[in-house]
């Protein structure tokens, strides 16, 4: 059964980021097989599915359309049109501090900051067009067992039994990467003892297609809108005590709970449900040393974690993949060594500082100092305040750059 298999690139991981980069590359006439150890997606009501949304910012929406899934996954989509961040009052029953509202820039008036997208959705969306799409392979379920890196390119054993022979390998294959750690590339990990509580949830009144952020201490709750306008995935950051708490309530105490911190908002959103179970995913930090080695790149998580603040995470992977497959398109052999240089020269740089920026943005989220506290309250309203200050940080959210 030698060499069964054979494309140009061979893409590990079917997540969110492997099949959008499985999609940009065959939409650039790339031959690509994608491999995923889970079973292809069918239903996302399945009570087992992933319930975060992913908030893709502008450039990201650029990428999808570059990758010809957008018209696949607009119908899916919520826009984002309002990002609102609120400091709340550290007593119950006093009005927030400070509460701002922030619009995407005045030239691009109407446009929204990005779109909402539930991961199920997504993936079920991203799998059913890769079945369509000339030059791509999607494998799954299936396991990359073993790897080795050639001069020429990489030989693969699958859990089939099938070989592969591919020029370049691209791991995405998830924040516990094996193909990063047989590479032998470390990674400087960050554990916030923190947990982000997720779940989708109903509300009698509309979001307005806001993303609100509460800020208080211990980390931020987020409503990212739905679709529906009656409808909002939760995503709410906190320390491991507490998050252990709030996961044992009972649906209606949890809601309960949650009502309460809506309310010391002033988010208008009436009386809010649980439409689905709650998951808790742990908030760590981490970063890959190198993103390439011979034959080798590393994408999104396999590459960078960073704490669900601000929407960043999947942002940086679809930068991760419009960078790889601009130095793709200007070389005839995907896995050379130049490309794969060029393009950790590229990213790894504003990964470190965004890594760092995102970090920094939630210790200071989650401390239980009134000094940061009222630093916070102040920087918030200084930057609402003060437009050039706003456009700033409007554009360092989208992820364009100062
Ligand atoms: C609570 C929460 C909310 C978030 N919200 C946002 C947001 O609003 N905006 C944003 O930009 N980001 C957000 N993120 C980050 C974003 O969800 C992640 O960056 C993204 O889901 C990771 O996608 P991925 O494809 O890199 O990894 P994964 O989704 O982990 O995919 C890796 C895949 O590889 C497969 N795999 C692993 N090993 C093998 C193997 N040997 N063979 C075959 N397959 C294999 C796995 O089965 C898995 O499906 C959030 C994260 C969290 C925790």
């Amino acid at each position: 059964m030698a060499g069964d298999l054979e494309t140009e690139i061979l893409v590990v991981g079917g997540g969110p980021a492997g099949l959008i980069l499985t999609a940009r590359l065959t939409a650039m006439g790339r031959s690509v097989i994608c491999v995923e150890r889970a079973p292809p997606p069918a239903d996302p009501e399945d009570p087992a599915a992933d319930l975060r949304t992913t908030a893709f910012l502008r450039p990201s929406v650029e990428t999808l359309r570059r990758a010809g899934v957008w018209e696949a996954l607009a119908p899916l989509a919520a826009p984002l049109r309002i990002m609102r961040i609120v400091q709340r009052a550290p007593d119950a029953g006093k009005p927030p501090r400070v509460s701002a509202d922030f619009t995407p820039p005045e030239e691009e008036a109407g446009g929204p900051f990005g779109s909402n997208i539930p991961n199920a959705a997504l993936r079920l969306a991203l799998t059913r067009v890769l079945a369509e799409r000339p030059g791509a392979r999607l494998l799954a379920p299936m396991t990359l067992e073993h790897w080795i890196a050639r001069f020429d390119g990489v030989r693969a054993r699958l859990s089939d039994g099938r070989t592969l022979r591919a020029r370049l390998l691209v791991a995405a294959d998830g924040r516990e990467s094996e193909i990063r750690r047989a590479a032998g590339i470390g990674v400087r990990r960050v554990d916030y003892e923190q947990k982000a509580l997720v779940a989708a949830l109903a509300h009698e009144g509309p979001h307005g297609y806001a993303s609100s952020e509460i800020h208080s201490s211990g980390g931020p709750l987020t409503f990212t809108p739905l679709r529906d306008p009656l409808r909002s995935g939760l995503v709410w950051m906190t320390p491991n005590l507490k998050a252990a708490r709030l996961m044992a309530l009972s649906p209606e105490a949890f809601e309960a709970e949650l009502q309460a911190e809506a309310e010391a908002a002033d988010l208008a959103l009436g009386r809010i449900r649980l439409l689905t179970r709650r998951a808790a995913w742990p908030i760590v930090g981490q970063l890959a040393e190198r993103l390439q080695a011979p034959r080798l790149a590393l994408i999104a998580e396999a590459a960078h974690v960073v704490p669900p603040i601000g929407a960043q995470g999947m942002n940086m992977s679809l930068r991760d993949v419009e960078v790889l497959a601009e130095e793709l398109e200007k070389a005839p052999d995907p896995g050379a060594p130049s490309v794969l240089e060029a393009y950790e020269r590229r990213r790894l740089p504003d990964l470190r500082l965004r890594g760092l920026g995102v970090g920094l943005l939630n210790r200071a989220a989650k401390s239980e100092s009134r000094a940061i506290r009222d630093l916070r309250a102040f920087g918030l309203a200084a930057i609402r305040d003060l437009t050039p200050l706003r456009r700033t940080a409007v554009r360092l959210g989208l992820g364009e750059g100062g």
